[in-house]
């Protein structure tokens, strides 16, 4: 079993890793909690567990449902990672045409339907009769089904409310996106997700502490969204070489704290790309990651194992946009732009923000 970013990696399905966060045992406990609280015996507790374990297998489920739906558009997803508060299937990226991003948003909560429908089947020709008042009772072994398909259902009304970046909030921006500008109505689908969110705490505050959680994770993905389209869209047609810092100093893997303090001190820049000694690329090197190193180690030793070690590279002719895209969603603070093997030039966050305030105002002149 691997453990990366505080989650245990399950395994893997068409080479895409599944992983549970380490805080899904805070809902296993409060699970535990309520029905003990309650008054129910550790048999009670025990199903409502077990419970909570189907259901995460059918979040599962569902995101498998979105990325099987974007391999078909050419987009592959990087993880799909379990929280308390449900299920993120990191795509490479959001495809941009409405209908496709309409498709990937809608084959999550799919995949819930035909599990509440297959279910749902199998307990009407069942023997036993079911009613939907066992749903209001505590889970045991004879309506475990029941609930298991009830949860189903509730899990795609959930997921089909217009809480952008929720699936729903993406079917909703993808239809307005259809009739206008993407910006727009990335726009529009971020204040009516927000709204949502509002409402979401309210009713959190009185029935469930994890609806805040979703609440807070709402609002602030919407925002984020928004901004990351908005700045996109500034920088369309632009090419990393646009952006990119000619003037740069790389440092190697044989090289000290101390040299690096110096560099720091001495100039502006505060993230290296960092080579091995034989000038191949080694990764990179900043400004937290030598203070992090300071803390513990004298300021003599080499940089070598403090080192963020990755092979990323960009050429000058990529779209600015789409190195702006990884750079944000795998946290890199700088790249390399590499052109016939040499180095000609880095690229980083700031940078690129910079050129977009730049073409922003050059857009509204
Ligand atoms: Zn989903």
């Amino acid at each position: 079993m691997k453990i990366t970013n505080n989650s245990l990696e399950l395994g893997t399905v068409k080479s895409i890793p599944i992983r549970i966060h380490w805080s899904f045992i805070l809902i296993i406990a409060y699970v535990v909690y309520m029905q003990l609280k309650e008054g129910s015996d550790w048999i009670e507790a025990l199903w409502a567990v077990l419970f909570v374990l189907s259901l995460f297998v059918c979040v599962t489920l569902h995101e498998l449902g979105h990325a099987m739906a974007a391999l078909r558009y050419g987009v592959r997803t990087r993880s799909i990672t379990l929280y308390p508060i449900g299920g993120v299937a990191m795509l490479e990226r959001i495809p941009e045409k409405p209908l496709h991003e309409l498709v990937v948003a809608a084959a999550g909560p799919l995949v819930n339907v035909v599990i509440a429908l297959l279910i749902g089947t199998y307990l009407w020709f069942s023997p036993i009769e079911y009613r939907l008042e066992d749903l209001a009772t505590a889970i045991d072994a004879n309506n475990f089904l029941l609930h298991f398909a009830g949860v189903n259902v509730m899990l795609v009304l959930f997921n089909i409310l217009p809480a952008f970046p929720m699936d729903g909030g993406r079917i909703f921006r993808a239809f307005l996106a259809m009739n206008m500008d993407r910006v727009k109505a990335t726009r529009i689908a971020m204040y009516v997700g927000q709204g949502m969110a509002v409402l979401f705490a309210i009713w959190g505050l009185q029935a469930n502490p994890f609806l805040i959680l979703i609440a807070v994770f709402i609002f602030l993905g919407a925002a984020q969204e928004y901004k990351m389209v908005r700045n996109t869209s500034y920088i369309h047609h632009h090419t990393v070489a646009d952006a990119m810092m000619k003037s740069f100093t790389t440092v190697q893997t044989d090289s000290k704290l101390f040299d690096l303090m110096l560099l720091i001190l001495n100039g502006q820049e505060k993230d290296f790309i960092v080579l091995h000694p034989d000038k191949q690329l080694a990764g990179l090197m900043t400004r937290d990651l030598l203070i992090r190193a300071l803390s513990e180690h004298d300021k003599s030793v080499v940089i070598k194992p403090f080192v963020q070690y990755s092979t990323r590279s960009f050429n000058m002719d990529m779209p600015l946009a789409d190195a702006y895209k990884i750079m944000q969603s795998e946290n890199i603070p700088i790249v390399p732009i590499i052109m016939e093997g040499e180095i000609v030039g880095v690229i980083n966050i700031e940078n690129i923000l910079e050129y977009i305030m730049f073409a922003e105002t050059m857009q509204s002149a």
